[in-house]
């Protein structure tokens, strides 16, 4: 068994211990676990959401939760549970010219079943296609009107002759149950950080097998520390589980003090941190701040009400501080939705940069503090104590500049986020210099 890892003594915790896997190694984890999840059909009810639950719950603690069709979670109405084994359209020679086992974005996703014969004219309005796209199968979902359809490259759908076809999708949409998971860390306090990743497409592989991922193996991470927080991971289908969730959990949302929805942080773009609706919450600090510290390019978004779901754990009678972090940004690639965002599309670097960023941002919610200077009348004499240089005369070093900040700041006031932000030296820095001032006797931890 790994030695719990001591966040606030080593200061930045989680992500030296992302640090200390080998990167090559730990990226190809998360993809070989993406492509594991990535064949299942899942859906917003039904067998594929519970099998990759499943599979989650082999790696990390995992509560499943079942909640019956017909549920009323405020304005909406938990659906029929949609389970689906074959589906395709075979041609008058009996050639599956569209095939669920090919791939399962073929179908309609929550189509009602059908056994028929018909002609194409009439096929037609039941066949999604992306002529601006044509090799690529578009995602369609039907989850809240009964409808049936399938989805093909628009070039498979011009070598579709006029002639009769023989239709068919085996599924059931009946009562049953809507399924999520929970992963649930105990922390020195019962203050939260929930982190949230909708499991209920397909085979798409960064919207959002990477999300399940990366917080697949940040769970595992944290239940290895010592944690001030405690985490709970919410594996739910977008929407309807998001609002399921906090129908059911109404009287314990106010124990959640941050949040972040993982979603789209396989690509190879850079990242992009929604806010939350409050658009100053300490997860929006502690994200950009990390952003600006490390190398790679980023984005910060102002929070808008659409997107993942975010949008609900931010409505207004929640006001959660809840953003959203991606790399590609839903909609604006190419690739969303379709069958362009497989497993290619997902890289093992990235995937393995997401977590390492996501450590990083829990290091600072960690171990964000408020303390006291101890010596407030001038300046302490800091080389008596050895945490000045030895020598005047040249420039002070930022390690320096850090324990002088920590020292004029700290008034009970600010914490050690705002110094960093207002200094503009990075947070593991602060938290190292304030970790040595009070180990110098001239801090005091409020
Ligand atoms: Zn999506």
């Amino acid at each position: 068994m790994t030695a719990p890892i001591r966040t606030l003594n080593e200061r930045v915790g989680l992500r030296k211990a992302v640090d200390q896997r080998d990167p090559a190694e730990l990226g190809k984890e998360l993809h070989a676990f993406a492509a594991q999840l990535y064949p299942i059909c899942r859906s917003i009810s039904g067998e594929g959401i519970r099998q990759t639950l499943e599979l989650i719950g082999e790696r990390i603690p995992l509560r499943k939760f079942s909640v019956p069709t017909g549920t009323q979670v405020f304005d909406w109405t938990v659906p029929k549970e949609w389970n689906i084994r074959d589906a395709y359209v075979k041609d008058s020679s009996g050639r599956r010219v569209i095939d669920f086992q090919k791939s399962n974005l073929h179908v309609l996703n929550y189509s009602t079943p059908i056994r028929a014969s018909l002609a194409l004219s009439d096929l037609k309005s039941h066949l999604f296609t992306i002529p601006e796209q044509p090799d690529r199968i578009p995602y369609r979902t039907s989850y809240y009107k009964e409808d049936w359809g399938f989805c093909l490259s628009h070039n498979q759908f011009l070598d579709m002759h006029e002639g009769w076809y023989e239709v068919c999708i085996d599924a059931s949409l009946d009562n049953g149950v809507l399924t999520y998971g929970e992963c649930y860390l105990q922390g020195q306090t019962s203050d939260e950080v929930i982190i949230s990743c909708h499991a209920c497409h397909p085979s798409l592989a960064n919207d959002n097998l990477s999300g399940l991922t990366v917080a697949t193996s940040l769970a595992k991470l944290l239940s290895e520390c010592d944690r001030r927080y405690s985490y709970r991971f919410l594996f739910i289908p977008g929407t309807i589980g998001a609002i399921t969730w906090l129908a059911r959990n109404q009287d314990a949302v106010g124990r959640i003090r941050h949040g972040l929805v993982l979603t789209c942080v396989g690509d190879a773009g850079g990242f992009h941190y929604k806010k939350s609706r409050r658009g100053n919450a300490e997860i929006d600090r502690a994200a950009e701040h990390v952003l600006k510290h490390q190398a790679e390019p980023f984005s910060i978004l102002e929070f808008s009400p659409d997107g993942y779901d975010e949008r609900q754990y931010c409505s207004p009678g929640f006001n959660l501080s809840v953003g959203c972090l991606m790399r590609s940004v839903w909609g604006r690639f190419p690739e969303y939705h379709t069958s362009a965002d497989n497993l290619d599309f997902i890289h093992p670097a990235q995937l393995a940069g997401s977590l390492r960023l996501c450590a990083a941002i829990f290091d600072v919610l960690e171990n964000n503090r408020k303390y006291r200077n101890l010596n407030p009348f001038c300046e302490p004499q800091l080389g008596r104590r050895n945490l000045y240089r030895a020598t005047g005369g040249d420039a002070i070093g930022e390690e320096i500049s850090a324990r002088l900040w920590v020292l004029s700041l700290s008034d009970g006031e600010h914490s050690l986020l705002d110094i960093a932000e207002r200094s503009g030296i990075s947070f593991p820095r602060i938290c190292e210099a304030a970790e040595q001032l009070r180990e110098g006797g001239l801090l005091a931890s409020i």
